[in-house]
C-alpha cells in the first residue's frame, strides 16, 4: 500500500485550490461538500466559480498565486491545467506547509483523492493508487446501487440515538439491535412514513430488543480451504462477516482471517497461550464457553472441517453442551492441490477410487492397507505426510509397489509460495528432506503433474 487511507478533519479549516478551469470545478465539487474554509486563486475563473463565489460557498482571489496564499492551508490543490503553472503553485504550497496534491499528476503528489460515495456521514472511498481509474469508477457505481439513499440520514439519527441504545449490553444485543435498525427497520420507517417515521421506530425496536429473550450463541464450523481466500465458499465469507469470535487453526492464512469481522475476537488455537499446540479438549472447551455467552462462534479449519479435522470431537462437545452448530465444508488440500497439478483425483481407466490418508495419527506414524496401495494404478493424497515419508515409502515398497511410481509433493498450495516437486517412490526420500519444506504440504502418491506426465509418456514412445 504506497498510499494509507485516512479521513482528515477538514471543518473549519482552510483548502486552497489554484485554477479556474474544468479540472478546477470538478474539484471544488468535491471540496464544497465539506465544512472547510476553500480559497480559489485564479486569474480568470469560470462563471460556475463565480457563482459559488458570489453564495459564499468559496472565497475567491482573482490573480495569479503568490507567495503566502497558502499559509495555514491544510490542502492544496493545483488544478492548473499547465505543468509549467502547476509546478510553481505546488512548490509554493509545500513550502507553505500544505499537503499538496496536482491534479493529474500522481507522481508529484503528497495525496490523492479517492473516488466517493458520499451518504454523509457514511462514505467510502475507493482508490487504486492510480493504477486503475476505471475499476475505481465501477467499483463506486456498484456500492452508490447498494447504499440505500436514506443511509445517511439514518446513520445521523442512528448517531443521536446511540445513548439510548446504552441500556441494551454491549456486544451481540446491541449488534442485533443496530443491525436490524440499519437495514431492516430504519429504511423501512424511512419508506414509510419519511424522516419523522424514523424515531418512533427506533423506539419500538428498542422495546423490542429489551424485552427479547437473550439469544443463544451458534457455533460454525467453517472449511477455510488451502490459503486463498478466493477459494473460501460464499457461505464461510458471510459466516466470517457475522462472527463474534472466530476460533482458528495454525494453517489458516492472515488473508483469511482478514475477512472476519473487524470486532470480531480471533483466537488461535494453534498456539497463542497454550505453548505450541493446544489440546483438543481446550479447543472443545474454548468453542463451548464462548457459544455459552452468547456469541456467533466460526470455528474455522484449514481446509475442509471433515477431512483430518477432528470435527467429530468438536460436534460431540457441542452437542453435550446443546449448542446449535451448522458445517460449512471447505476446499480440502487433495482437491486444491491436484487441481495446481492439472490432473484428477479419479481417472476412468486409471483409479476408480482415491484415498486421502494421514502420515501419522495420534498414535504415531499411520498403518494402512499398504498391500492394497502398492498395486498399480492407486492413488493417494497423504496429509500430514511429511515426517512420515521414509515410513510410508519403505512400507509401499515393501509391499511390492512399483519405484518408478509418479510422486508428487505440492507445498503450500495455492499460497503465493506454492511449490510442486516432482518426484518417484524410488526418490521419495531423499527428496522431500532436500527440499526442505516448511509449509504445509500434501504428497499425491501415484500421480504426476500434467506435463511431467506427458512428457513420461512421450518418452515411453520413442523409447
Ligand atoms: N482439513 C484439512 C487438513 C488438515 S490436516 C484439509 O481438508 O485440507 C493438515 C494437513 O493438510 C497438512 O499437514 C497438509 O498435509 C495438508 N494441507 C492443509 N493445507 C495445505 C496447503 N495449503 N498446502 C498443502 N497441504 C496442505
Amino acid at each position: 500500500m504506497q498510499h494509507f487511507p485516512i479521513f482528515l478533519a477538514v471543518a473549519g479549516r482552510r483548502i486552497v485550490l489554484s485554477g479556474g478551469g474544468d479540472a478546477a470545478m470538478a474539484k471544488l465539487r468535491l471540496l464544497m461538500k465539506t465544512e472547510a474554509r476553500l480559497t480559489v486563486i485564479a486569474a480568470d475563473p469560470s462563471p460556475e466559480i463565480h457563482r459559488w463565489a458570489s453564495e459564499g460557498k468559496l472565497r475567491l482571489v482573482r490573480r495569479a498565486m503568490q507567495p503566502g496564499d497558502a499559509i495555514c492551508a491544510a490542502l492544496f490543490y493545483a488544478a492548473n491545467e499547465d505543468d509549467v503553472e502547476d509546478a510553481r503553485t505546488a512548490a509554493i504550497a509545500h513550502a507553505e506547509g500544505a499537503l499538496v496534491n496536482i491534479v493529474d499528476n500522481l507522481a508529484d503528489s503528497q495525496f490523492i483523492t479517492p473516488a466517493i460515495v458520499d451518504r454523509d456521514p457514511v462514505t467510502v472511498a475507493i482508490g487504486t493508487e492510480g493504477a486503475a481509474p476505471v475499476l475505481a469508477r465501477a467499483i463506486k457505481a456498484d456500492i452508490e446501487a447498494r447504499l440505500p439513499q436514506s443511509l445517511g440520514l439514518l446513520a445521523r439519527i442512528g448517531k443521536r440515538f446511540r445513548h439510548a441504545v446504552e441500556v441494551l449490553p454491549m456486544g451481540r444485543k446491541r449488534r442485533d439491535y443496530w443491525a436490524d435498525f440499519y437495514f431492516n427497520a430504519g429504511p423501512k420507517a424511512f419508506d414509510d412514513k419519511g424522516e419523522s417515521g424514523v424515531i418512533p421506530a427506533l423506539e419500538t425496536l428498542l422495546d423490542d430488543h429489551i424485552t427479547a429473550t437473550d439469544t443463544a450463541g451458534h457455533v460454525d464450523l467453517v472449511g477455510a480451504g488451502p490459503g486463498d481466500p478466493e477459494l473460501l465458499t460464499l457461505k464461510a465469507r458471510n459466516a466470517l462477516d457475522k462472527a463474534d469470535v472466530v476460533i482458528h487453526d495454525r494453517l489458516v492464512t492472515s488473508e483469511i482471517l482478514e475477512l472476519a469481522r473487524r470486532e470480531a475476537v480471533i483466537i488461535d488455537a494453534g498456539k497463542e497461550g497454550f505453548g505450541t499446540s493446544m489440546a483438543q479438549e481446550d479447543i472443545d472447551a474454548l468453542i463451548v464457553e464462548h457459544a455459552q455467552q452468547g456469541h456467533h462462534v466460526v470455528r474455522l479449519k484449514a481446509g475442509d472441517p471433515t477431512v483430518f479435522g477432528r470435527l467429530d470431537e468438536e460436534l460431540a462437545a457441542l452437542e453435550t453442551a446443546d449448542i446449535s452448530y451448522r458445517i460449512i465444508p471447505g476446499i480440502t488440500a487433495a482437491s486444491a492441490a491436484v487441481a495446481q497439478i492439472g490432473q484428477s483425483l479419479t481417472k476412468r481407466h486409471r483409479n476408480s477410487a482415491v484415498r486421502l490418508i494421514t502420515g501419522h495419527d495420534t498414535k504415531g506414524y499411520a498403518d494402512h492397507d499398504w498391500k492394497a496401495l502398492a498395486a498399480p494404478g492407486e492413488v493417494a493424497a497423504i496429509y500430514m505426510g511429511k515426517k512420515s515419508a521414509r515410513f510410508i515409502q519403505g512400507r509401499l515398497l515393501m509391499h511390492g509397489a512399483d519405484p518408478a511410481t509418479p510422486v508428487t509433493i505440492i507445498e503450500n498450495v495455492s499460497r503465493a509460495n506454492q511449490r510442486i516437486i516432482a518426484t518417484t517412490l524410488a526418490e521419495m526420500e531423499p527428496t522431500m528432506t532436500n527440499a526442505a519444506l516448511t509449509g504445509p504440504a500434501i504428497t499425491f502418491y501415484g500421480l504426476a503433474p500434467r506435463d511431467a506426465a506427458a512428457q513420461s509418456l512421450k518418452l515411453r514412445e520413442f523409447a
